[in-house]
């Protein structure tokens, strides 16, 4: 017979801005076209699995009409733009999110041709600010194709994928330096932001036995005042566009470009589209970790309420529970790039019957939620993903119990937490490389292991072992875990002692452990 082909989609939402129309809209069509679940992405976007050829167009035309966009989700292109999802009414908060959507407007493709195949030529319509038109046909340091319908993109569009995060100063949220480009806003001591400092180079994506890929940290690029961000953005993908590699889609992405030139040439090239040099970094605080789980206070009066979900997947009876409420109180959600969710604008008199009902479905408080759990995140994997070579979503709630009877088992308590992270294939979506321990799929029911990331995600973890079977996870756990908790310093994270005792080291331990 015919095979009934099933796609998957994924929607554009910078900054992980969910109108309440569109959550409607789209759990809707999750139930109709869909697997009848929900799932958030590690980049503040939903993605949509099983829908099959013949409805691709019904469901597009929907998701476009009700304000979501799946322009520039998947391509050569620039992705979902990430900033934190907290809708804080504090001017910096405002101002990242604000410089997200710029962004994401500078780099949507123009051309119909793009969305034609998939909506019937029905034109997006949205406002785009002056400034964002301006710079993107700016063609004074010879960036353009002019008369193209893609002035910065051109036919070719791109090497590869392309990522950008913006962010506030300590709020690591959105992983920054994982990203092609990290921007975070920079303000006066009054909270007035002035500017942007830039990180670029980041990635994730490698290949197994491939020692010519590998995941990269972005790397300080410079600082430039406010008014000069798109310039900048643009220099920097003109760079990528005109010297990114394209004989080869697995070195294509642009950390390759700066690994091979160094941040200094690479800065060269890019002040010459930028046509000024840019400024020397600012000094920024620490980075953190932060969830945005809970309730908070937006700084307007209303509230907003902080989800954990696990591994971003809205299922029967959440599901209906979050629709309801989200339709009942006209609420306006953001997805987090740790794949939850945020009710955002609630009313204080409605706080109580939305945590009630919230609670009635198992939707904890955070403090009830493991603390391994808050963290951790699984890409989709099977069955989901045709790259997947092993469980990734399906497999870490079990994983994660296993982890937390090895903590009991040596004696660490139950507030203390690890980062955890667990992917399909090296691809890498879930941002394995950024955790303590990261499982990397490697082959049937079999994980590579990866340590020494820390809690806030700025340091790479490294490949401590390939080829563990799921089923003697344990036989690496027990050693690392019981050796952190005796000869680790004080409040020395699980990340940063596997970096200090380092690898050889921790492989004897885990040798012994076997044969004593
Ligand atoms: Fe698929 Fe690999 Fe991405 Fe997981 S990490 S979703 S298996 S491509």
């Amino acid at each position: 017979g015919v095979k009934a082909y099933q796609f998957m989609l994924r929607t554009k939402n910078p900054c992980g801005k969910v109108p309440n129309q569109l959550y409607l809209a789209m759990d809707d069509l999750a139930d109709e076209f869909g697997i009848g679940t929900l799932r958030l992405t590690t980049r503040q976007t939903f993605q949509l699995h099983g829908i099959v050829k013949k409805n691709l167009k019904t469901v597009m035309s929907a998701i476009i009409r009700n304000m979501g966009s799946t322009l520039g989700a998947c391509g050569d292109l620039n992705r979902n733009v990430l900033a934190p999802a907290a809708p804080y009414t504090k001017k910096e908060y405002v101002f990242a999110q604000e410089t997200a959507d710029n962004i994401a407007q500078l780099l949507t493709p123009q051309s119909g041709a793009y969305y034609d195949l998939w909506v019937d030529g029905e034109k997006i319509m949205s406002a785009e600010p002056p400034e964002v038109v301006k710079a993107r046909n700016d063609n004074s340091h010879e960036t353009n194709f002019p008369g193209s319908p893609e002035p910065i993109y051109g036919a070719q569009f791109l090497p590869r994928k392309f990522k950008i995060a913006v962010t506030v100063p300590t709020d690591n949220s959105v992983d920054i330096l994982t990203n092609d480009v990290g921007v975070v806003v920079v303000s006066d001591d009054n909270g007035e932001p002035q500017g942007f400092n830039i990180y670029v180079g980041g990635g994730m994506g490698r290949t197994h036995r491939v020692q010519a890929t590998f995941p990269r940290l972005g790397e300080p690029l410079g600082y430039v005042p406010k008014e000069d961000i798109l310039y900048a953005i643009k220099a920097i993908v003109v760079t990528q566009r005109e010297n990114g590699r394209r004989d080869d889609r697995r070195y294509s992405r642009m950390k390759y470009l700066i690994s091979e030139w160094g941040i200094d040439k690479f800065r060269t090239v890019a002040e010459q589209y930028y046509g000024k040099k840019f400024e020397p970094f600012r000094e920024l605080p620490e980075w953190e970790f932060k969830s945005h789980l809970g309730w908070h206070e937006q700084g307007d009066g209303a509230l907003f309420c902080g989800i954990h979900i696990d591994n971003g997947r809205i299922r029967e009876k959440v599901k209906k529970t979050l629709r309801q409420i989200i339709e009942k109180y006209n609420l306006n959600v953001r997805i987090t790039p740790n794949q939850n969710l945020i009710l955002c604008d609630i009313h204080q008199s409605w706080r109580q019957n939305i945590a009630t009902a919230l609670a009635e479905v198992g939707l904890l408080e955070p403090k009830d939620v493991d603390p391994l759990n808050v963290t951790a995140m699984a890409c989709p994997a099977l069955p989901l993903c045709p790259l997947a070579t092993t469980e990734a979503e399906r497999g870490i709630p079990d994983i994660l119990k296993r982890v937390r009877a090895v903590f009991d088992k040596v004696g660490l308590n139950y507030d203390e937490s690890v980062v955890i992270r667990v992917t399909g294939c090296p691809n890498g979506c879930a941002r394995p490389y950024m955790a303590e321990l990261g499982l990397v799929g490697d082959g049937p029911n079999s994980y590579q292991i990866w340590l020494g990331g820390t809690p806030n995600q700025t340091t790479l973890a490294k490949t401590f072992m390939d080829k563990v079977k799921v089923q003697n996870l344990e036989k690496v756990f027990e050693p690392l875990f019981y050796n952190w908790k005796n000869e680790r310093q004080e409040g020395e994270s699980f990340g940063s002692f596997t970096s200090r005792i380092g690898f050889d080291k921790l492989q004897e331990l885990v040798k012994k452990w076997e044969d004593p």
